[in-house]
Formats: C-alpha cells, structure tokens, sequence
C-alpha cells in the first residue's frame, strides 16, 4: 500500500523546520555568506528546538527519527540556505557511521555526548588527491600495539574547524584499495589533530570547510567503527543513507528560488505587460514547478527505503542525481526570469545558484551517481522484456516475410540485422544485410509458441 500524504506529526515538523528556517536562518544566511562565516551557535539553536541530531537512536537517549523525517527538516533548512543546511546536517553526515557500526559502547559514548553536550561530529573520507575514489586513499592507519596510529590528511571536512569529532576513515594499507580501509571515531582534541584554515568556496559560504591533519596520532581500539575491510562497505552505506538528503538541499534551494521568481513575474513589468503574463515566462515556471514535484518524490522513496530497512542505494542515487541536477536548472531559471536583477547581489538567486552548484560535486559526484546507475541498470537489474533476439521470433511472420501461423520447425535469425529465415538449412547468405551464413543463429521456434499460448 502507498500513501503520499504526510501524518499528522510529520506535518507538524514541517511546520517547525519551516519556522525556525524562517526565524532563525534566513534572517543570519545573507550576512554571514557575505563574511564567509559560519554561524557556531546554529547547531545549538537548532538542538534546543528539537530539530537536530534527530536521527540519534531511542535507545541512545535521542528521538529516534527516521530518514523520511530528515530529509523534511533538510528541504525546510534547505529553502532558507543551502550552506547553513549542510552545516546542519553535517552532524548527521558524521554520526552515520557511528549509528550504522557494530561498535555498541563506542556508540553509547559518542552519541550521549553529542546529545547531551551539544558537541559536534565531522565525516572524512576525501583526501587533497581523492574524493570520488574512495578506494584510493592514502592516510594511513597502523597497528601499535592496542590500537592503531593515524598518519595523513583529509581534505574538505565540512564542520571540520568546529567539529570535536570527525569520524576518519583510513587504510592499513593502501595497496590493499578497498580491502584496507578501516574507520574511527578520532577527538579532535587529541595530540596530533589540526585542522587547516577554512577553505574559501564559491558558494555554501555559511559552512565550514577545512582539511584535517593527522600526525602520529594515536587511536585506542574501542575507537574503532570498522575494522580494515569493513570500512569501505561502512562508508558506501553512509552514502547511501544520507545521499537522501542532499536531494532534500537540492529541493528546498529550488524550492525557494522558485518562490522568488514567482514573485518576481507578477511585479516586474515589460512590452506594458507584467512579465507573468507571457506563456514563455509561465512554461518556465511549469517547468521548475514540475522538477521541484518530482525531485522530492524521489527524495521521499529513498528515504522511505532506508526505513524500512531496504536497501536505499539504487533509490538515492536516482535522487540525489535528478533533484541536484534539477535544483541547479530551476535556480538559473530563476536567475534568467529576474533579468539583471537576478545577476545581482541584492537579489536571492545569485547565492542561491553558488550554493546549489556544490549539491553535484560533494557526497559522489554526479559522474559517480551515473556509475552507480550505469552499473545497477546494466548488471542487476532484471528485465522484463525477452532478449532481442527473442523479440524477433514473437514477431516472426511479420519478420521473417514467410507468414506462418504453425508451431514448430526450424527457424533462423541473422544475428546482424535481425531477419529471421525459416526452415531445416540456413541461408547461404542473409537477403537483407547480405551477410554470409555463419551469421545465422539457430533459434527455438516452438518454445515461442509455447510461450505465447499461455
Ligand atoms: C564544500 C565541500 C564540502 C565537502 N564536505 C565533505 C565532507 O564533509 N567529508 C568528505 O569526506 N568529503 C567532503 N567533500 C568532498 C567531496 O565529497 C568530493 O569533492 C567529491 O567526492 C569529489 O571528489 P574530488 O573533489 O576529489 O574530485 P575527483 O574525484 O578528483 O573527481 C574530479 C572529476 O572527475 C570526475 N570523475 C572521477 N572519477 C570518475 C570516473 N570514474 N568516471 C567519470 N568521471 C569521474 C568527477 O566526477 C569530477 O568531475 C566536500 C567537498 C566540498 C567541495
């Protein structure tokens, strides 16, 4: 049974997100973008009004929210700024690992701490040389007696300049690729944790972003959320968990600059004329209303997946692919509807489409999501239409030129052009492509009868 329509408490949420987004984002985003400054307090606010860290399980002490609940907070963040969205749900992006891990006592530390002290917690798996290839990282992770010493660099760690925590992966080997990679919990207070200065960014400038630096810096073992193997299929479950939400992002930006541009039509005027009026200005709006519809549907069957505990791989690459690509399409849309005014800074649309630009490069990139896809698509999926070559034969009067209505016999299909020759011996040659014999490929005329009669 499917149902679209929120429950009453989902509603409510909504309604909340969508006044803290409206009190307490959208009036900071604007100045703190212009500063390239990330507001340390949002974390907190958010918190205190119940609406983050909310995927922290019941049995942890937290309110237990599912996926479906994220990604409709993140849309309402999303709406007010992108970047203070991802600032947001960055505690998510590192607690993930965390609730995923078999680790029970290293769970009941770290995530009561963030509950109860407000502390906040980093993901790191991209490195200055990879990003997209996981598998190839290089900071290292080496066995000391107990525990494990960790040596290298993670770049671009969102919340890394604030962060108490960063969930690290590393690899005990890094010609092992994916078989070495391994993934802990590592306090940014411990000796040898720095953390480089705030990466300047075209867009999302109300979050942070820095590298991590990890100098021989020692890990206990009961830090440990995945043992060297473990941490690549740890860190591509993450992935497919939270990708959700960066299709969330993508919806509330084009949300919001579609509301915008809406606005703008029935205002601006030109040829004597609000701009409003003209089908080429409404087919626009159409179009960013019907993206904006569809993202979010796929962004909800993602989310949906990963609570019930299916497998939600397929489903946030789908969504996370179409919503980022569509979110940026929308939002320069909005900038085109807004003339002159859109290419400025006192308009919303310019920011808007900086901060969307970076929803298809971070959490795999869209090249990578079509790997996926491809992949998934080609491998895996099971079809439900015969083969080509079977295609052919429930075709085959119409094919082959020799009606036949008669089960049984010998028939054969050129395998080049399709054709298909009916009797005991192939032809010499094919008579349409004029392929000699060896092309001809003998085919169960009777099992297709079969097939048809029943
Ligand atoms: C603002 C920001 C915040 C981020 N936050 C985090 C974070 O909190 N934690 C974290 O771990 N990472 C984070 N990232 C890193 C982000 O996930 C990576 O930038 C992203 O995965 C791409 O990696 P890369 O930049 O190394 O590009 P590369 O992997 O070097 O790719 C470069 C280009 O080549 C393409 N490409 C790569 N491989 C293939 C292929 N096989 N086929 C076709 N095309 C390919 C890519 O799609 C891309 O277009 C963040 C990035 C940014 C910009």
């Amino acid at each position: 049974m499917l149902d679209f329509n929120l429950s009453p408490e989902l509603l409510d949420l909504r309604q909340k997100a969508r006044e803290f987004a409206r009190n307490e984002l959208l009036p900071i985003a604007w100045q703190y973008d212009q500063r390239d400054e990330y507001p340390r307090d949002i974390i907190a606010k958010a918190d205190a009004a119940g609406l983050a860290n909310v995927g922290i399980p019941k049995e942890h002490g937290g309110m237990g929210y599912g996926y479906l609940e994220g990604v409709i907070l993140t849309e309402e963040f999303a709406a007010a700024c992108p970047g203070l969205a991802t600032s947001l749900f960055d505690n998510s992006l590192g607690m993930e690992p965390l609730i995923l891990c078999a680790n029970a006592s290293l769970k009941t530390k770290y995530l009561s701490r963030i509950l109860n002290e407000g502390k906040h917690i980093a993901f790191a798996t991209s490195e200055p040389t990879m990003g997209s290839d996981v598998a190839g990282m290089r900071c290292t992770a080496k066995r000391d007696g107990e525990g494990y010493i960790l040596n290298g660099t993670k770049y671009w760690v969102t919340n890394g300049g604030v962060a108490d925590y960063i969930s690290i992966f590393a690899t005990v080997d890094p010609e092992k690729a994916h078989e070495g990679i391994c993934a802990f919990v590592v306090e940014k207070a411990w000796d040898g944790v720095r953390a480089g200065r705030p990466i300047p960014k075209l867009g999302q400038r109300t979050s942070n972003t820095t590298a991590i630096n990890l100098k021989n810096v020692r890990v206990p073992e009961e830090n440990m959320m995945a043992s060297p193997g473990e941490g690549f299929v740890l860190a591509m479950q993450t992935f497919a968990r939270t990708r959700a939400a960066i299709g969330a992002f993508a919806v509330g930006t084009a949300r919001s600059a579609m509301e915008f541009a809406i606005d703008y039509t029935k205002k601006r005027r030109a040829f004597g004329s609000k701009i409003g009026n003209f089908q080429a200005i409404q087919f626009k709006i159409a179009e960013m209303y019907q993206k904006i519809e569809t993202s979010r549907l796929l962004v909800w069957k993602a989310a949906w997946e990963a609570d019930k505990g299916l497998d939600p791989n397929i489903s946030a690459s789908v969504a996370k692919m179409y919503a980022t690509e569509a979110a940026f399409e929308v939002v320069d849309e909005a900038l085109q509807i807004m003339g002159g005014y859109g290419y400025t800074r006192f308009f919303p649309a310019e920011k808007l489409l900086r901060d969307a630009r970076l929803f298809r490069v971070y959490e795999g990139t869209s090249e990578i999501q079509r790997i996926i896809l491809a992949g998934h698509a080609m491998n895996s999926y099971q079809p439900v239409m015969p083969p080509l070559e079977n295609l052919a034969l429930e075709n085959l009067s119409d094919r082959s030129g020799t009606a036949t209505d008669e089960p049984g016999g010998a028939a054969w299909r050129c395998r080049i052009c399709g054709y298909v020759h009916l009797g005991e011996e192939k032809p010499e040659e094919c008579p349409y492509c004029f392929f000699p014999s060896e092309a001809f490929k003998k085919v169960d005329v009777a099992q297709t009868f079969d097939k048809k009669k029943e």
